[in-house]
């Protein structure tokens, strides 16, 4: 039976609003050597985590971790804001872990102070497992908005992914916890892996539409440490669409702004919003805006990225402020155009996600 697919908007692609209200002239603004003005940052404050997702880790705990110390961190930030960076998420690893996190986020905070004629939006990746304690002092410490990874909606299932019992039950205390602390609305991120969850497409849904959180169904990409990802694991987007389609009619809804990586929906009764982020079957690199910093301090222009660059050994150096600002300048020129996933001669990147930060 055919399915009518909704309209998939092209979101408008104009400049960030923000970038050009607070730099006064063009040779503030971090551009790559591609022309794309860099306004996201994701800094990645711990490699540890407390679950082993089985797209994500292998099962051993063994490996080595590496982090900075907070101060280090702040630093960095400061530099990047001063570069024109709009918008700060904090990941790892899973960032609940890290000691110091609030005192970061307060810090980060103040930096809008600096440069009050834009906001600095500072949001969160978090698997949700240590939030619901948390979740008011984030948002007190000055966290606008909150990421929660979860890959199914029962509990069988998640442990499965998760590989740690009860996790389940923590994550959806962590979720209302963080409505209940105004850090909605809360964005739920489901990464889709073929045989494993992708059963819960429909479930996830009702549960978009009962919970009134926005969930992002996003392809699995190559960047586990066990290297088993294949394309028969990537539920594309075209799937993910039908499917919800089937169970209400889908609408796109705009892009929320140029460099949005999610196609977005709601149901004919505008009950529910989904979130579609495709990199694999449709990829969004030539709207890119992010560079990443890794928990070790090293710069990545890309997740693809073969190989890093050594901010922190800089810095510990004692390069001043400028001198990073202008080495880091001079990196994001060779930002890769984009990723090369599914072609002839892909090459793995050199770190895998809980490495470089999510
Ligand atoms: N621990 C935090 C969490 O669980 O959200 C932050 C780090 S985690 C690496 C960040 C995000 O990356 C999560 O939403 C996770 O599902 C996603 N992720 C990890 N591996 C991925 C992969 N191979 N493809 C797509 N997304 C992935």
């Amino acid at each position: 039976m055919a399915i009518s697919l909704p309209p998939i908007l092209e979101p408008e692609r104009t400049e960030p609003e923000h970038a050009a209200a607070r730099l006064s002239g063009n040779e503030l603004r971090l551009r790559d050597g591609h022309g794309r003005a860099l306004t996201d940052l994701r800094l990645s404050v711990t490699d540890r985590c407390n679950y082993r997702c089985v797209y994500c880790r292998t099962g051993n705990d063994g490996a080595q971790f590496t982090e900075l110390p907070i101060e280090q961190y702040a630093r960095m930030l400061r530099v990047f804001v001063a570069l024109g960076i709009e918008k700060v998420r904090l990941t790892g690893g899973e960032p609940l872990l890290r000691h110091g996190l609030l005192d970061l986020i307060r810090e980060t905070a103040k930096l809008r102070a600096a440069f009050s004629d834009a906001p600095l939006d500072i949001a969160i990746t978090t698997n949700g497992h240590l939030l619901a304690p948390m979740a008011k002092e984030l948002k007190a410490a000055g966290l606008a908005r909150i990421t929660i990874s979860m890959d199914a909606v029962d509990t069988g299932t998640f442990t499965r992914i998760t590989r740690v019992p009860g996790s389940f039950e923590r994550v959806q205390e962590g979720i209302r916890a963080a409505q209940g602390a105004g850090l909605g609305p809360v964005k739920i991120n489901c990464v889709l892996l073929r045989g494993f969850n992708d059963s819960q497409i429909e479930a996830f849904a009702e549960f978009s539409r009962r919970e009134k959180v926005i969930v992002r169904f996003i392809e699995c990409m190559p960047l586990e440490e066990d290297r088993t990802w294949s394309p028969e694991t990537v539920v594309p987007m075209r799937e993910i669409i039908a499917r919800l389609n089937a169970v209400r009619p889908l609408v796109a809804l705009p892009a929320n702004h140029a460099s949005e990586t999610a196609r977005r929906f709601t149901f004919d009764d505008g009950v529910g919003e989904i979130g579609i982020i495709a990199p694999v079957s449709e990829a969004f690199c030539g709207h890119c805006s992010r560079v990443r910093v890794t928990s070790d301090g090293k710069l990545r222009t890309c997740l693809f990225s073969q190989s890093d660059h050594d901010l922190i050994g800089l810095m510990l150096r004692g390069a001043n402020d400028d001198e990073m600002s202008s080495w880091i300048r001079r990196i994001v020129q060779h930002k890769e155009a984009r990723h090369h996933i599914g072609e002839p001669g892909f090459l793995k990147p050199s770190r895998s996600m809980v490495h470089i930060g999510g």
